[in-house]
């Protein structure tokens, strides 16, 4: 989705992905592409040597590779947008959750947990049950969560996460967050520090996968609008480095706010930019790296929603259907391999109202059996 943007502006963009044929290749062909894992330190490093200006879609990545191609001393180096700092601290999610505490920005609870069945007892001493055990690293769509809602379900934690040998730095422990919404705010900040926001969506969330995303977050507290875009704001501006952020945050009966984590990249809730804002995600990204104007992050529709299309079965013919619905786009990735809930593409469905998103969308959520969302 970067691609598309780079392509409009003249952007020699040379992608850096373990797979040949990635859907990012697919969209811009250029001779150069690399492939190669994103902790192979040599790749990077040979993906640098080629660039100017180095950027990640993923927070999961060698930053010690990228500190190098920035701090190159022997030949030229490269500038590494947002700051590999930045990612260090955002790819672990306690460190990330201890940073923004440190910042004074509201978040749940959270301790460390060893990678034993007395650990886990002690947090939920802690925490209260259910309380949710996460692994610091490399988690993404739920892979990574766990659920404990009793003393009972400690070993089976233990064996979900892949822990259980007494593993330090693994695991932590949030507290559970009874959420009436969850919420997201896209934001972008230039080089020259500023910093702009999307509109807060409503995000929701099965199995801990983004099923669904509706632009904008329908209030009936005003504030809550003005109380999230500040929040996420003050959050991404603690971060060194340009770049698109994905806040996502809760938000609880009482109207309190708070942040459950930050991607330091375009993000899923902010795929619904492209057709609904005067300038996409993707688009302010490379602006933002680049040091180019920001674009404007207003909506040009009054509203949008967009569901994610995930593995199988359903997905072509949930595209299909999106074809007859007027104002949907649909993005289909070309990924090769369709698996239970990874991610083959998606639908964005925009309106005049936020009735009309929702009477559009309806037939799609009947489709894949969520008549009730
Ligand atoms: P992503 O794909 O967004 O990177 P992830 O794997 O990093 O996801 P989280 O964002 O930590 O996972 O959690 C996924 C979802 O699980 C959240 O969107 C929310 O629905 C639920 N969740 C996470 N933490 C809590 C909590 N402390 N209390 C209640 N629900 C939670
Ligand atoms: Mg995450
Ligand atoms: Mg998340």
């Amino acid at each position: 989705m970067l691609a598309y943007p780079a392509a409009l502006l003249n952007l020699d963009l040379i992608i850096l992905d373990p797979l040949p044929n990635a859907p990012s290749k697919q969209v811009l062909n250029h001779s150069e592409h690399l492939s190669g894992s994103f902790t192979d330190a040599q790749a990077i490093a040979e993906l640098a040597s080629k660039v100017d200006i180095l950027t990640v879609e993923i927070e999961h990545i060698n930053t010690d590779a990228l500190e190098a191609a920035r701090s190159s001393s022997g030949g030229r180096s490269v500038d590494v947008q947002p700051a590999p700092s930045t990612l260090r601290t955002i790819q672990d999610k306690f460190l990330q959750k201890q940073w923004l505490e440190a910042k004074s920005i509201p978040v749940a609870p959270f301790q460390s947990v060893d990678g034993t069945e007395s650990a886990i007892l002690a947090a939920g001493k802690q925490l209260g049950y259910p309380f949710m055990l996460k692994t610091r690293k490399l988690a993404y769509d739920g892979r990574g969560n766990f659920v404990v809602r009793s003393q009972e379900d400690a070993q089976e934690a233990l064996k979900a996460l892949g822990c259980g040998n007494g593993e330090k730095e693994t695991l932590y422990a949030e507290k559970w967050v009874p959420f009436t919404k969850e919420v997201a705010v896209m934001v972008v900040r230039g080089k020259n520090g500023e910093v702009r926001s999307y509109p807060p969506v409503e995000t929701i969330h099965r199995n801990s996968i983004c099923h669904l995303v509706f632009a904008p977050l329908r209030a009936t507290d005003q504030g809550v609008l003005q109380r999230a875009k500040e929040m996420a704001e003050k959050a991404v501006a603690t971060f060194e480095g340009a770049g698109v952020f994905g806040v996502e945050m809760f938000l609880t009966s009482d109207g309190s706010l708070s942040i459950n984590e930050i991607a330091p990249r375009p993000h899923n809730s902010g795929h619904y930019t492209i057709e609904a804002c005067e300038c996409s995600q993707y688009e302010n990204h490379l602006r933002a790296i680049l040091g180019l104007p920001l674009g404007s992050t207003k909506l040009k529709v009054p509203s949008a929603v967009m569901v994610n299309l995930l593995g199988p079965p359903a997905v072509d013919e949930v595209a299909n259907n999106a074809l007859h619905i007027p104002g949907a786009t649909v993005h289909l990735y070309g990924k090769a391999e369709s698996r239970p809930g990874r991610k083959m593409g998606h639908v964005t469905i925009v309106g005049s109202s936020d009735a009309e998103v929702r009477a559009r969308v309806r037939p799609l959520l009947l489709q894949l059996g969520h008549p009730q969302d």
